[in-house]
């Protein structure tokens, strides 16, 4: 089984690992993000199946795309798991390559290019910048109740995503977080951090929908609310979301970021 992560959904943004596996296929199990349009091109012989997740709907579980996986593999199918982003970026690749190892069915691993950092690069966001921010903290927005220890927290964030929020040198990446913007604000702003924070939503990042919102923190859900933002989103808070920060700088004049 190779485990391949897709990007974000531009088909360009596939790496020529990544392609060169799909091409020798015989089965793709593909999901709802990441570069779909690659699969109306594969060779005819190949065969998809879509185990597609949307945000509160799961119409396969895991447990079920595992046993697909093990299934096609054992039966003597080179089996590709094609994931949007990387698949070990909260993308339950982990759990999928647990699943073929107890099988006896080997895996190989196509890192991919994750959301979390290339959809705020492409509205021209830096993750870090020099003299702003030194690092940045990567969480899901969506904790189920009770499970990861989220029972014990105040809100949807961890303390060291709290804390993230809280300190002005460091950038909080939320993926799966439009549902739970609200709480995470307020989580945020009762922790202490700055109302003023910046934030940007990049919905649909490399795709033709790609759309960027900005507002300060304690104003992010209400404008979130009104531009009718939707998943999927990357939404980024920390001073590199700050509008105009790459302006008149050299990097604006680099490479069509689109800032
Ligand atoms: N493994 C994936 C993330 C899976 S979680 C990765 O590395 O990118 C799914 C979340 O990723 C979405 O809810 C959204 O927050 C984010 N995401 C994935 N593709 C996206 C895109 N094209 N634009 C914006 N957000 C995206």
């Amino acid at each position: 089984m190779t485990l391949v992560g897709g990007g974000p959904g531009a088909v360009d943004l596939l790496t020529l690992r990544a392609w060169r596996a799909l091409q020798s296929a015989d089965v793709v199990v593909a999901d709802r993000l990441g570069p779909v349009e690659i699969l109306a091109e594969l060779p005819p012989h190949v065969r998809v199946v879509d185990v597609g997740k949307e945000p509160g709907r799961h119409p396969v579980p895991q447990e079920r795309i595992n046993e697909i996986l093990v299934e096609h593999a054992l039966a003597g199918a080179h089996v590709v798991r094609l994931k949007g982003g990387d698949p070990f970026v909260l993308g339950r690749g982990g759990e999928e390559v647990v699943a073929c190892v107890a099988a006896g069915v080997p895996v190989e691993v196509v890192p991919g290019i994750t959301s979390a950092v290339a959809v705020p690069g492409l509205a021209g966001i830096p993750l870090t910048h020099r003299g702003v921010t030194t690092g940045f903290h990567v969480v899901s927005g969506h904790c189920a109740a009770g499970s990861d220890g989220a029972s014990e927290r105040s809100g949807p964030l961890d303390a060291a995503a709290v804390a993230c929020v809280r300190d002005a040198t460091a950038t909080l990446v939320v993926l799966m977080g439009v549902r739970s913007l609200g709480a995470i604000v307020a989580q945020s702003l009762a922790a202490g951090a700055d109302p003023a924070t910046p934030v940007a939503i990049v919905e649909n990042g490399s795709t033709a929908e790609q759309r960027v919102t900005r507002a300060r923190l304690d104003e992010a859900a209400g404008v979130a609310a009104v531009r009718g933002v939707r998943s999927p989103a990357v939404v980024v808070i920390g001073r590199v979301a700050a509008e105009g920060l790459l302006e008149g700088t050299s990097e604006r004049r680099l490479a069509g970021a689109g800032v």
